[in-house]
């Protein structure tokens, strides 16, 4: 009898180890809309800005709550015209910090310092609110977060909040992704995720989620493994075509080889206006990409 009972905890525990699926924590949209709302009552969180600083202090505070440590990158960030420079940070929340399986998820936090896409020129000077292009991903991560700290997933976790990704001018791919490009740079060679997803305008609440193209070309592995993960659980706004190329904060991390891919809907009618607002996002929109990413988490 005790010898049997040896043997089938050794069989339980060799299940465990194999990456056995969990059934993944639930994930509340209400509370990620709330989240969302919270970085826009900051303002635009523009890098040099009282609103920015605000919402830095905000996040690591929220992240110090649920893991394990939280850390800034700082550098300084130059851009626009006339040419300013502010200080920028990355903010880097690592779960489960001993595990050597690792996953990254990831975001930029920052908001566009110029409205160069508004309709009316009149507004093409001031700042975006960033409801979808930034505070989005971040909501969804943070959220994410709690759900980590609650119920951790046999793999190890690292999110990484992307300042200086949206200051950029469209004549050079360069100049945007600053934050991310840092962190590429920066990154200790031992920092070797198996896999990234980078969220990026995911709140839309006219949700379509197209397979990015470099993602398909670089990391087509991790590109079906997402879209099966949300067909599984219904979720048509998954489309398994391929969408646009979007130079973004995916690209410095599968240059420097670690298969990250963009979930990004390109398509918003806002994006880069003074009307990314709040109102155009939806907490069934979140909760489809949050329930997305925790399924690819818990059953790998
Ligand atoms: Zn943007």
């Amino acid at each position: 009898m005790k010898i049997l009972m040896i043997i089938s905890a050794a069989v339980f525990m060799a299940l465990a180890g194999s990456g056995c699926a969990q059934d993944p924590p639930l994930f509340d949209g209400e509370k990620a809309y709330a989240i969302l709302k919270k970085q826009c009552d900051f303002g635009p969180r523009v890098p040099g800005t009282l609103a920015h600083q605000k919402c830095r202090d905000y996040l690591v505070t929220a992240l110090r709550g649920y893991a394990d440590q939280v850390s800034t990158q700082d550098f300084l960030h130059t851009f626009g015209t006339p040419v300013q420079s502010a200080r920028a940070s990355n903010i880097i929340a690592n779960f489960q910090s001993a595990k050597g399986d690792r996953v990254l998820l990831c975001a930029h936090w920052d908001c566009r310092h110029i409205a160069d896409e508004d309709p009316d020129v009149n507004n093409r000077n001031k700042p975006v609110l960033g409801a979808n292009d930034g505070a989005s991903g971040v909501a969804v991560l943070l959220e994410i977060a709690r759900l980590l700290k609650a119920q951790p997933p046999r793999q190890g976790v690292d999110i990484v909040l992307f300042d200086a990704e949206d200051q950029g001018n469209h004549q050079d791919n360069r100049s945007f992704a600053k934050g991310s490009q840092f962190f590429a740079r920066h990154v200790v060679p031992t920092f070797n995720p198996r896999y990234g997803i980078l969220l990026d305008l995911v709140g839309d609440k006219d949700l379509a989620i197209y397979q990015e193209a470099y993602s398909l070309q670089m990391a087509r592995p991790v590109v079906d493994k997402v879209w099966a993960a949300a067909q599984k659980l219904g979720i048509s706004e998954f489309i398994p075509q391929q969408g646009y190329a979007v130079f973004d904060d995916h690209i410095p991390l599968l240059e420097r080889g670690i298969p990250c891919i963009d979930i990004i809907d390109f398509d918003y009618k806002y994006w880069h206006t003074v009307s990314d607002t709040p109102d155009k996002c939806s907490a069934a929109s979140l909760e489809k990409v949050g329930r997305t990413v925790l399924e690819v988490l818990y059953r790998p």
